[in-house]
């Protein structure tokens, strides 16, 4: 059978299989499938992690110290690679959440916001370089506890939790100066809500800020992912940081929801998925608590003929699959100028089929495991939904672990703006190709979500590059890269992706007032 591309006069021959979804995928005529190693063999390359001291249990951290949850409840911590439980992390209740409340109005009555900024910034310097001495181990454990790749914990995240520390620790003094005329004042107490993606980075985007503008703060780490957030604790400790200037309450919704409802908190800092962001609104909605939502996103990358297409695959690939598609600002719409649809097809078809998915602690391996099990029936089901509205898949066969959430690199063409698979967040390593005439079309496609977090293009011409980013209603637009981030550039998004800034000079205006 030969099936004509969408929109295009190429054609690409494809057979059908059956997908582990009981779909049907398209393949390249004559292309057996690759099983995994079969193409490039690696012998493994494990990072150690034998001297990684897991606690059996880990405590609230409150006003300084490790404390047990008022109801004695603890919930398990599993490594989604080997569905192993890690450890047990403790539920914090509403009363362990108004103790960590009063902790953090204390501190910042009595301690953090009469500190000098110096002062405050020597504090955050302190827990840059012990981030900086801890983070192979950290990354380790931000490996096991969340199942994203070794290459990335250690490469990616890591070095970004302390470059935050460090850029934040040298506004703490210089307050005045970021807002020439203006008396910059901290807001109070600000509670954290952060998800499972990326758990040290997403503390440190919202504790750093926070503290070197002299609030003090109770985090709330997801539910899966809570371990590294207290070995941080355990940083702050060591880095003399007064007690209650950073408080960690452990727990799924109803902590979030506890520390949400808290009288006595002036600020909320919320990364998560847009429902959860929109019942926020609602909560805060006549009280004098302050906002900010970073929520979903459903980024396109747009190519255009004239890009270098093996280095646009490059950062297509790297910008949804090596990070398992968890990331909120995944390019996981892929849109092509009609001329170069095919070569981009057979390119991504075949780079795909190298990629390794399996242990996240081997150095070699590409694409870790899926958060949860809740996360993995959330992809397949949106890739059903994909096929049963008539795209197709290409997934290469991968002989996957048989323990832990795994899913493999896939991609859809076919796709239409309607379909589910173009709207919906899929957080999952899944793409969903479409194509474009002129970069009209591309605005308008790239436009037609309800998401506005970021976006990529792929040209050789300056000029289309600005005339684009322009355009695109995207907080972050990259060129000719992807996925790239800076403690010095702010990142957030418009329309149901939220609104406040992450990062950058602008990452200190959500915990100021300006008076
Ligand atoms: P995701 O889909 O990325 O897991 P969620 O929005 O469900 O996103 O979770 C992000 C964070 O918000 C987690 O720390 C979670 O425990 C917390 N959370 C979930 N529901 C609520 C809620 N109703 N109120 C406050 N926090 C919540």
């Amino acid at each position: 059978m030969a099936r004509k591309t969408p929109n295009s006069k190429a054609v690409i021959p494809v057979v059908s299989e059956k997908s582990p979804n009981g779909g049907r995928i398209a393949l390249p005529v004559g292309e057996r499938r690759l099983s995994f190693g079969e193409k490039w063999s690696y012998a493994p390359a494990p990072e150690a992690h034998d001297y990684i001291q897991l606690k059996k249990r880990y405590q609230l951290f409150i006003n300084g110290k490790f404390v047990a949850p008022h109801s004695g409840k603890y919930f398990p911590s599993i490594n989604p690679a080997t569905e192993e439980t890690l450890a047990e992390i403790a539920e914090a209740d509403a009363y362990d959440v108004d103790q960590a409340v009063k902790a953090a109005r204390a501190a910042y009555k009595n301690v953090w916001s009469k500190m000098p900024g110096r002062e405050r910034g020597k504090y955050l310097y302190r827990i840059a370089r012990l981030i900086q001495e801890k983070a192979r181990e950290l990354a380790v454990l931000e490996t096991m506890d969340g199942g994203k790749t070794i290459k990335e914990s250690r490469d990616v995240d890591l070095p970004l939790v302390a470059a935050h520390f460090f850029y934040y620790a040298g506004w703490a003094d210089k307050l005045q100066y970021a807002f020439p005329g203006r008396t910059p004042r901290p807001l109070g107490v600000a509670a954290q809500i952060i998800p499972w993606n990326f758990p040290l980075l997403m503390a440190a985007w919202k504790l750093a800020p926070a503290l070197a503008c002299g609030n003090t703060c109770v985090l709330k780490p997801a539910e899966t992912t809570s371990i590294t957030a207290m070995h941080l604790a355990e940083i702050f400790q060591q880095a003399e940081l007064p007690d209650g200037v950073v408080n960690i309450v452990t727990g799924a919704r109803t902590t979030g929801q506890a520390l949400v409802d808290h009288e006595d908190i002036n600020k909320i800092a919320f990364t998560g998925s847009t429902a959860v962001g929109k019942m926020l609104t609602q909560a805060v909605a006549g009280t004098k608590k302050k906002l900010t939502l970073e929520l979903g996103g459903k980024a396109a990358n747009i190519v255009f003929e004239d890009a270098p297409l093996d280095q646009a695959v490059e950062g297509i690939i790297s910008g949804i699959f090596f990070n398992q598609g968890h990331v909120c600002c995944a390019g996981s719409r892929l849109l092509v100028q009609e001329g170069v649809f095919p070569q981009v097809i057979r390119k991504l078809r075949d780079r795909i089929a190298t990629l390794r998915v399996g242990n996240p602690l081997d150095k070699n391996t590409d694409i870790g495991a899926i958060n949860s099990r809740m996360q993995l029936d959330k992809i397949c089901e949106l890739v059903d939904s994909g096929l049963q509205q008539g795209a197709e898949l290409v997934q290469p066969r991968l002989k996957l672990p048989e323990k832990g959430y795994w899913y493999p690199p896939s991609f859809f063409t076919g796709v239409t703006a309607s379909h589910r698979i173009a709207q919906e967040e899929i957080f999952g390593p899944v793409l969903s190709v479409m194509t474009f005439r002129t970069p009209d079309e591309a605005i308008e496609r790239a436009n037609n979500t309800l998401y506005g977090l970021s976006a990529g293009i792929w040209t050789d011409k300056g000029s289309k590059i600005f005339k684009m980013a322009s355009k695109l209603r995207a907080g972050v637009v990259w060129a000719n890269t992807f996925n790239k981030f800076d403690p010095t550039s702010p990142f957030g998004g418009y329309k149901e992706s939220g609104f406040g800034r992450e990062g950058g000079q602008h990452g200190l205006l959500p915990y100021l007032e300006l008076n």
